[in-house]
């Protein structure tokens, strides 16, 4: 593969560990699947929802088509050139066919009359119904919305995932009928809640779920004021996990911040590059006002913990994770606790982490371990200090490769124990979570945590009330916290 092809090592592991398939063989699968999309012109969210499934089906290396008339009436040729452009900028090589294919592996449809789709789905209001093939859909309450179009577009790349990737049976649920929306966390109702103008909110994070949260925003034309903090630019395999960016995004380095800022054109964001400590730092300073409410998006514990000291209002923190990186959740937490030390504590007897040995043996800062999403560099070997020459030969031959990989190349983690990567449609249902809890009017009275996992799909009792971990500092430093608060302020 030459260095400027489009990285697909990212979304391939995530599916070979769903699969049971070894990365190569599946590579050849998925090469050999085509994929149909169809549409209604006249689906709720249609171009959203369009956006979405393209570009997440585009960031599998799969032959992609999509016939413009292969719904109940043309789709609009400029929605056609952008959705065109949008694949051929994450993938210049495997582009998007506007023609129908003489064979296909999988049809997915948007609107509710198809009667050829293996799957077809729909905006309703901000939620998502699906049906498989011969079930008929329920009368739509609302207008699709942005948010609607985004989870649908996600649901959807879901079921084409499970069965173009061959996922193993165990690992997925069945075809079934979902209605889902992220604001009642049931189905979709009659009850239209807007997005009001984003006030004193900041976003940790501008990673796989944070892309994915500005994605939604963007799709909602959202407005008002919004701080987004991260310390990382955008690199090429960002091209196939991310919700936002393309091969020119990564080409010129862009600031993850910057990225979501000129994708969010009506509001007003304030780019922050920088960790959540750094962040909290300059709140502490006066440089930067004190959030009311944070939006987690970020990919350990140890970044949880810096936004648990925040001691914000409101935090909505969406993750994902588990044994296939196909888990998603919700965590509202609130600085009189819960808070996100008490969802996420550091286990005891647990020993040092796998970041913990990395730090110590090599010296590479622990906030770049953590998130490795990125390439170890040979400036970032050449910046580090003394170390066995045992270990700094690990790190020669780890040079280009992704730093989540360190892990097993020093031993620390087994074959299925590294990172997994979260492909962009599990963190887009992970965004949906967070949005909707704050469309609700963030953190409830009893906080909720939600959790499912996107190969199952969202079902009837994911959602619990969470109450605060005895112990935990929210608990037993009240009174600190409660001064901390009164000085940012
Ligand atoms: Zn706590």
């Amino acid at each position: 593969m030459s260095t400027d092809a489009t990285n697909y090592s990212r979304p391939l592991r995530l599916a070979a560990g769903s699969s049971g398939t070894d990365e190569a063989d599946l590579a050849t699968r998925l090469e050999n699947s085509t994929v149909l999309v169809t549409a209604d012109p006249t689906a709720p969210a249609v171009a959203t929802t369009l956006r979405v499934l393209i570009g997440n089906l585009r960031r599998l290396p799969l032959r992609l088509h999509l016939d413009p008339n292969g719904g109940d009436g043309h789709l609009d040729p400029d929605l056609v050139a952008e959705l065109h452009q949008l694949s051929a900028g994450i993938d210049a090589d495997w582009s998007l066919a506007l023609t129908r294919p003489e064979t296909t592996t999988f049809h997915v449809h948007i609107g509710t009359r198809s009667t050829s789709a293996h799957v077809s789905g729909v905006a309703d209001g901000h939620g998502a119904r699906l049906r498989p093939a011969g079930i008929k859909f329920t009368p739509l309450q609302q207008p699709g919305t942005g948010l609607g179009g985004v989870l649908a577009g996600a649901m959807l790349t879901a079921e084409v995932f499970k069965v173009v990737v061959g996922v193993r049976p165990d690992r997925h649920g069945p075809a079934r009928p979902i209605d889902f929306c992220p604001i009642t966390l049931s189905e979709p109702d009659a009850t239209v809640r807007p997005l009001k103008p984003l006030h004193a909110t900041a976003l940790i994070g501008g990673g796989a779920i944070g892309t994915a949260i500005a994605l939604i925003f963007r799709e909602l034309n959202a407005t008002g004021a919004l701080t987004v903090v991260d310390p990382e630019t955008y690199d090429n395999p960002n091209v196939t996990t991310y919700s936002l960016g393309d091969r020119v995004t990564a080409a010129e380095k862009t600031p993850k911040v910057h990225l979501v800022r000129d994708q969010l054109p009506g509001v007003n964001v304030e780019p922050f590059v920088g960790t959540a400590r750094d962040y909290i730092q300059a709140v502490d300073a006066g440089t930067q006002p004190m959030p009311t409410t944070v939006l987690g998006a970020v990919d350990s514990i140890d970044a949880r913990h810096e936004i648990a000291a925040i001691h914000a209002t409101h935090t909505l923190d969406g993750s994902t994770g588990g044994a296939t990186g196909t888990m998603l959740s919700l965590s509202e937490a609130t600085w009189a606790g819960p808070c996100l030390r008490c969802y996420y504590p550091h286990r005891p007897n647990q020993g040092p982490t796998v970041i913990d040995v990395l730090a110590e043996r090599t010296g590479l800062p622990r906030d770049l371990l953590a998130r490795g999403t990125d390439n170890f560099t040979a400036e970032q070997l050449a910046a580090l200090g003394d170390m066995t020459p045992e270990d700094r030969a690990i790190l020669e031959r780890h040079v280009g490769k992704d730093i989540c990989g360190l892990g097993k190349a020093f031993g620390l983690t087994g074959e299925n124990e590294s990172f997994n990567p979260s492909a962009a449609f599990v963190a887009q249902q992970a965004a949906a979570l967070v949005v909707g809890a704050l469309i609700r009017g963030g953190i409830a009275a009893r906080p909720n945590y939600v959790q499912y996992d996107a190969l199952f799909g969202p079902y009837g009792d994911m959602t619990l009330h969470r109450n605060p971990r005895a112990g935990c500092r929210c608990q037993t430093d009240a009174e600190l916290h409660r001064a901390v608060r009164s000085h940012r302020r």
